[in-house]
């Protein structure tokens, strides 16, 4: 079977060769910026990095589509949900070649990308911990402080768990850093299955039911064949300043004391492709909300009879704001989908529903729609002092005021709630 790598992957969707050598401060950031959402991934020599550097990666549907073998959102949730419930199978691989890289963490793509940072971060790497028969494989970011050190941002979820376990029993947790592998095994391990789910084999299911992996040098942890580049390390009880760093939501994330990461081995495969994400860019955002997403489109269709397009909004890091389509088959199925968002995704802020002659990618329509389908007295429902995301600025001490918008027209309507049409366009404006 065909090794799911990044380099099989970019074959396959093609990509654009950005020209000279690109700078890690703010130049890199200014490329993916400036060519996101709207054209084939990059692919970059990046200063000091020995091996080509790819970025937006699933910054379209398309792309997403093309990364998961699925041809619409929906095949998309429902592989997805199938995957996190029945994992696949890691094969043995052979090492592959691998060499230790001569610059230790500075041969990793690291960039400064917004003004005001705490310096150059890596925000594309899998951490993957196995500690007392529990493997876990979560992205996490990490500031690097020199060539063997970084501070990483943990949230208490499973990774920080078995950190937890090991420092209570004085040790550091053995982990193994990887950057540059197929967009789904980024998925994968963007998806939260519980504690005990190893979300590599989350991605083999993803990959057709198989992921060859190999054993990472110095730990013996699995590592995807193929990978671009591995950090062998361990997350030690040390701790440092972590942030500013601007996160999914495009606002400065505070600084926190988090823990220190101590590097025993970098390794490149010079043949491979390293990956880099931007805070708050499309690669970050899908990978924020694609499996929040599916969870919204689960719950929302268990809950109305049909649903069209489930987005969480890129402006919202993929992670606040919710528009939602459905076929509306009696007055108050907007209601209900409303209350089915919110228990699906708790950090869920503003969800618009719409009716399916929307596109939920386009805020233009969904503007019109609230313009002109929409009554605050009726079609409006707020939960003050709710729990919400502390992603949100605007959130206090954990608790958030939410927003339903019933943007549906009436089912009796009729005429006056269409939007004038013009044949042959397809609502897609053509100005890049
Ligand atoms: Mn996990």
């Amino acid at each position: 079977m065909a090794r799911a790598s990044l380099r099989e992957y970019l074959a396959r969707i093609g990509f654009r060769r950005v020209e000279g050598v690109v700078s890690r401060r703010f130049e890199l950031a200014r490329i993916i910026a400036e060519t996101e959402g709207c054209g084939p991934a990059l692919v970059m020599s990046v200063e000091g990095v020995d091996q080509p550097v790819a970025a937006n990666i699933i910054d379209t549907r398309e792309k997403l589509h093309t990364a998961l073998g699925v041809s619409s959102d929906a095949e998309a949730y429902s592989k997805l949900s199938k995957s996190s419930n029945s994992p696949g199978k890691l094969s043995k691989s052979r090492a592959p070649g691998i060499e230790e890289a001569p610059r230790g963490l500075w041969s990793l793509p690291a960039a400064l990308f917004y003004e005001g940072e705490a310096g150059h971060y890596i925000s594309s790497s899998i951490i993957i911990a196995c500690y007392e028969g529990v493997c876990n494989a979560s992205i996490h970011r990490l500031l690097v402080l020199d060539e063997d050190r970084a501070a990483i941002r943990i949230v208490p979820r499973h990774l920080w768990h078995l950190y937890r376990r090991a420092r209570s029993g004085g040790e550091d947790l053995p982990v193994t850093i990887v950057i540059g592998v197929h967009p789904a095994v980024m998925l994968a391990a963007a998806t939260s299955p519980p504690l005990g789910v190893f979300e590599l084999e989350v991605a083999a299911s993803l990959l057709g039911g198989e992921l060859e992996v190999f054993e990472s040098p110095i730990h013996g942890n699995p590592v995807p064949a193929g990978s671009g580049a591995l950090v062998e390390a361990r997350i030690t009880g040390e701790t440092v300043d972590e942030g500013p760093y601007v996160d999914a939501v495009m606002t400065y994330d505070r600084v926190r004391k988090q823990p220190v990461v101590r590097v025993d081995g970098v390794y490149v495969d010079p043949d491979e492709y390293s990956y880099v994400i931007m805070g708050g860019g499309m690669d970050h955002t899908t990978l924020m909300g694609f499996p929040r997403e599916a969870s919204i489109w689960e719950a929302v269709r268990r809950a109305v009879p049909r649903v069209a397009a489930v987005r969480l909004t890129h402006a919202s890091g993929g992670w606040l704001h919710a528009v939602v389509s459905i076929e509306k088959q009696h007055e108050g199925d907007a209601k209900t989908a409303i209350m089915a968002a919110f228990a699906a995704h708790p950090s869920l802020k503003h969800v618009v529903v719409v009716d399916s002659d929307i596109d939920v990618d386009d805020p233009t329509q969904v503007e019109w729609a609230i313009a002109t389908r929409f009554q605050a007295h009726k079609d409006l429902v707020v939960i003050p002092s709710a729990r919400g995301s502390t992603l949100d600025p605007s959130s206090q001490d954990g608790l958030t005021s939410k927003m339903g918008i019933d943007a549906t027209k009436p089912i009796t309507g009729g005429r006056g709630f269409e939007r004038g049409r013009i044949p042959g366009f397809t609502g897609r404006r053509s100005c890049g």
